[in-house]
């Protein structure tokens, strides 16, 4: 379908999380014009969570005083790997999916054209067109949360390279010897060393230690995860405990972004995620002076290194971005 068979017609972002679904219309000047959101109740079979999708999608369409004949594509982020040329989630872990036909479903389900890419790639494309990227050709995104995801924008297209799965940039191996286990399986990876989850890590070994924290008295149930809000307000107690863990991972972080550096050339890093959005300064000053320290002088000269700016709107505005494009 060619651009100009959208008529201006807005289209429907959506962002399939492993807690919450939203969704989203968004008009061609990449404005919201609504929102909606339900919990995605991931412990349910996938054809239950795929009548949620639809709901969300019919919500957002009403919420924005419309019908579904107003709208001219959707556009859904999901976790991944997927296929986005069929539009089938492969596997994701977080939604207990195997071969789900997300695409078919909603195709079926609206009669629009319906594009599906992977969260992190519909995000970094959200951040390159609407936010902190805009007008930026060459850029990296990386998202720091539970795991590590990233994109890659090169001449301001979306990097998928041969087998779609290109942006992987938290399965980079930095500690391939003696390095923490990976989700993925590897030993070492980025996400191992610098997730929220290995800064979870990082702090309980020191505890454990008998190392004192803040975080002790911050944590209401000593065993709950230890959320960005708690990692911030320690840090604004002088925590040595959290400082050394945060001090870890955006080392490691600076020397997985030095090598993209070298391999890419990009003009921008985008830093977004939980724990990111939750201390900006800290963490794209830190990962800057790892990376800047650890590439070549003439590739990282004058690269900038800035905090995401859509937060929770990355995953449907990118979404609706990406539909925007393809259709
Ligand atoms: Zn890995």
């Amino acid at each position: 379908m060619s651009k100009s068979k959208s008529n201006g017609k807005p289209v429907v972002g959506v962002d399939l999380g492993g807690t919450k679904i939203l969704a989203a219309v968004v008009n061609k000047e990449g404005k919201l014009l609504s929102r909606a959101k339900k919990s995605t109740k991931a412990d349910k079979d996938p054809d239950q969570v795929l009548d949620r999708i639809c709901l969300v999608i019919r919500e957002a369409v009403e919420e924005a005083d419309l019908t579904i004949n107003d709208i001219a594509a959707i556009g859904a982020g999901s976790p991944g790997p997927l296929d986005p040329e069929t539009g089938i989630i492969i596997v994701a872990p977080n939604l207990g999916w195997k071969n789900v036909d997300l695409k078919g479903k909603l195709e079926g389900e609206f009669k629009l054209p319906t594009f599906i890419d992977n969260d992190v790639n519909v995000g970094t494309l959200g951040e390159h067109r609407l936010g902190a990227g805009k007008g930026v050709a060459n850029l990296i995104g990386i998202f720091v949360g539970t795991g590590i995801g990233g994109g890659i924008i090169i001449d301001n297209k979306l990097y998928t390279g041969f087998n779609k799965t290109a942006g992987e940039v938290g399965h980079i191996i930095l500690q391939p010897k003696d390095g923490p286990k990976c989700g993925c399986g590897n030993i070492g990876c980025m996400e191992a060393l610098a997730s929220r989850t290995a800064i979870d890590r990082m702090i309980r070994e020191q505890l454990d230690n008998g190392k004192k924290s803040v975080i002790t008295s911050l944590l209401k149930d000593k065993n709950a995860r230890i959320k960005s809000g708690v990692l911030r307000d320690a840090m604004e107690h002088d925590d040595k405990v959290v400082s050394k863990a945060l001090k870890k991972a955006t080392y490691y972080l600076g020397v997985g972004v030095a090598g993209l550096i070298n391999l890419l050339s990009p003009e921008m890093i985008i830093l977004g995620g939980g724990v990111v959005e939750a201390m900006p300064d800290f963490f794209t000053s830190e990962v800057e002076k790892v990376a800047v320290k650890h590439s070549f002088p003439n590739a990282s000269k004058n690269v900038r290194f800035v905090p995401a700016r859509l937060g929770d709107d990355a995953g449907v505005l990118g979404a609706a971005v990406m539909a925007q494009m393809k259709m």
